[in-house]
């Protein structure tokens, strides 16, 4: 897929500014805060509905210290094999949003997501193995989503249960109640039924891009290190994605009742897919404790590849690739790698503050575009 043109109004910090893309490889070149990580933020957007700096959406919308705007917007005109797709998400600080596709407003999220793929890369994709396990579960969230939009309405209702089910148990816990309460009953039945769902795609999802990342980190650390991807789910059962539901079902249900009194007695859901986590190894140790900066980086860059060639494969179309800082942070053999793993397959926006972090046939075949205080 080619994204043509962008067109961002009272977003960020830009006022109004409409942008075409000429090239497959673009360069975006400023100094800091000139609004060139915005712009990817505003496509990212259009991919996933997400943006992973924004706490809400009145972070996106313009504001300036004499007047601030209530709305903003960004859209985009996207070339798919079967034809040109016109996206736009109107935002408001209120947070109320209108999802249009072709013009036409869209009321369902998932008939919006999927028009525009892409993968983000930037330096804090680092906190993806370093960080804390929500890092992983909302990298695995994401990269679901974009393989299968469905994905997005079934964890949303996970978290409605989840809150609902929280809500009860805080209750319960406040009245010091000891025994599990009567209504909970119907709580984990839903909890159960739709977590089953996250966790079979969570499984599936890995379980395919594992190869391809290992394939990845072998021709990038020269075969050295060994990287192992394993899901290590809140509830574990025996088998793999293709178990039988009721085998991941009955698994769920037992350690919710194993886990009864724990959650009575801190008044919150201790099972589910919300306490998922991603384990990284390189040559059998964990990378998050004692993977080397370098090491991690590594593990990014082959995770991203393996994402791009894992969207490319399922969609049948090569996603976006969008690269926020990350050159500066590789070493010059990690730095070819990526850019000649990208070659010309994937449309690729690239952050820079100096052109100089490229070689002059990038450059050449490249279209730059200086990006200068929000224009
Ligand atoms: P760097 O090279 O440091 O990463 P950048 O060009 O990527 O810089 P951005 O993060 O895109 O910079 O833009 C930052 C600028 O955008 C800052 O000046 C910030 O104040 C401004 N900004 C962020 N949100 C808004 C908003 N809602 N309204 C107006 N300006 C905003
Ligand atoms: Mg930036």
């Amino acid at each position: 897929m080619y994204l043509k043109h962008l067109y961002l109004k009272q977003f960020r910090n830009y006022v109004e500014q409409a942008v075409s893309f000429l090239a497959p490889k673009v360069i975006l070149v400023g100094d800091n805060a000139q609004g060139k990580s915005n712009l990817l933020e505003a496509v990212e957007l259009l991919s996933t509905l997400r943006s992973h700096r924004a706490k809400s959406d009145r972070d996106l919308v313009w504001q300036s210290p004499d007047r601030s705007a209530s709305m903003g917007q960004v859209s985009a005109l996207v070339e798919r094999q079967t034809g040109e797709l016109n996206l736009k998400v109107v935002l408001r600080s209120s947070g109320k949003r209108t999802l249009l596709l072709n013009h036409e407003a869209q009321r369902r999220r998932r008939d919006f997501l999927g028009a525009l793929n892409v993968v983000q890369f930037s330096s804090l994709d680092l906190d993806l193995v370093r960080g804390s396990p929500e890092n992983r579960r909302l990298w695995l969230d994401t990269l679901l989503t974009q393989l299968e939009p469905v994905y997005d309405p079934m964890l949303r209702q996970y978290q409605q249960i989840l809150r609902q089910r929280n809500a009860l148990l805080r209750q319960f816990q406040e009245v010091g109640g000891r025994e599990k309460p009567q209504q909970l009953a119907l709580w984990d039945a839903q909890l159960v039924s739709v977590g089953v769902r996250l966790i079979r795609r969570r499984s599936r999802v890995l379980e395919l891009l594992a190869p391809i990342a290992q394939a990845w980190h072998d021709s990038i650390s020269g075969s050295r290190e060994k990287l192992a991807i394993a899901y290590n789910p809140s509830v574990v059962w025996d088998g793999d994605s293709r178990s039988p539901v009721e085998a991941i079902e009955g698994a769920f249900f037992q350690k919710l009742t194993d886990r009864a009194i724990a959650e009575s007695a801190q008044g919150t859901t201790l099972v589910g897919p919300h306490r998922d986590e991603v384990d990284f190894h390189i040559n059998g140790t964990p990378a998050r404790q004692y993977g080397s900066q370098g090491q991690q980086r590594t593990l990014v860059l082959a995770l991203k590849l393996a994402e791009l060639k894992l969207i490319s494969e399922v969609v049948g179309e090569s996603p976006l690739l969008l690269l926020d800082d990350v050159l500066a942070e590789l070493d010059l053999t990690r730095q070819n790698q990526l850019l000649e793993a990208i070659a010309d397959r994937f449309q690729t926006l690239i952050t820079t503050t100096h052109l100089s972090a490229f070689e002059q046939n990038w450059l050449h075949s490249s279209q730059i575009l200086r990006v200068q205080d929000g224009h």
